[in-house]
């Protein structure tokens, strides 16, 4: 069987982002995933699960886990809203279930070495994550004003503040931005 076309994370999330007409952070996840005619559940899960997404009768329903920190519910509602743009097709009728934000995190590195089954998907969908959580139009005006030095952590946890994201999950945004 030939390899199937995959996506590109960072173009759809951009694209999810113009479509919504948002410009400005921190990035209304909820609101984008409403906007896709999904529902948000929030219930208390064990802390290794970090979210889930299904299609219902062609209703998205996303569950968070209630107990985890804002900003990780956050990076949770972004990668199930990357599954629901780029993999409608295996989570219809099919629950989907993301554990283990901590191997989520390594799998955002371009050089992962998974690259069979579902790790591709939740490679994809933890790029798009970032992607939509940090937006090319944030990046490139906080690259203008040459605020990313990695080395130094005052201003990456000020912009991580603005964005409402974790310092770690900006600095893998920052460390594979696609090449220009
Ligand atoms: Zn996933």
């Amino acid at each position: 069987m030939a390899p199937a076309r995959r996506p590109n994370p960072e173009k759809t999330a951009h694209a999810v982002l113009e479509r919504m007409a948002i410009h400005g952070v921190p990035v209304p996840v909820d609101r984008i995933a409403k906007d896709m005619g999904a529902t948000l559940r929030y219930s208390p899960l064990d802390d290794e699960l970090s979210g889930m997404i299904f299609v219902k009768d062609g209703r998205p329903i996303i569950g968070i886990n209630a107990l985890h920190h804002p900003n990780r519910q956050r990076f949770s509602i972004a990668h199930e809203i990357g599954h629901l743009e780029m993999h409608r097709d295996l989570i219809t009728e099919k629950v989907h279930v993301d554990k283990e934000f901590r191997i989520e995190l390594r799998a955002l590195r371009r050089d992962a070495a998974s690259a069979l089954g579902t790790d591709i998907i939740e490679i994809e969908a933890n790029r798009f994550a970032a992607a939509l959580l940090v937006p090319d139009f944030f990046i490139e005006k906080a690259l203008a004003s040459r605020r990313f030095d990695i080395d130094d952590d005052a201003p990456i946890e000020d912009l991580a503040r603005q964005l409402r994201v974790s310092k770690q999950m900006l600095e893998y945004r920052i460390r594979n931005l696609p090449k220009r």
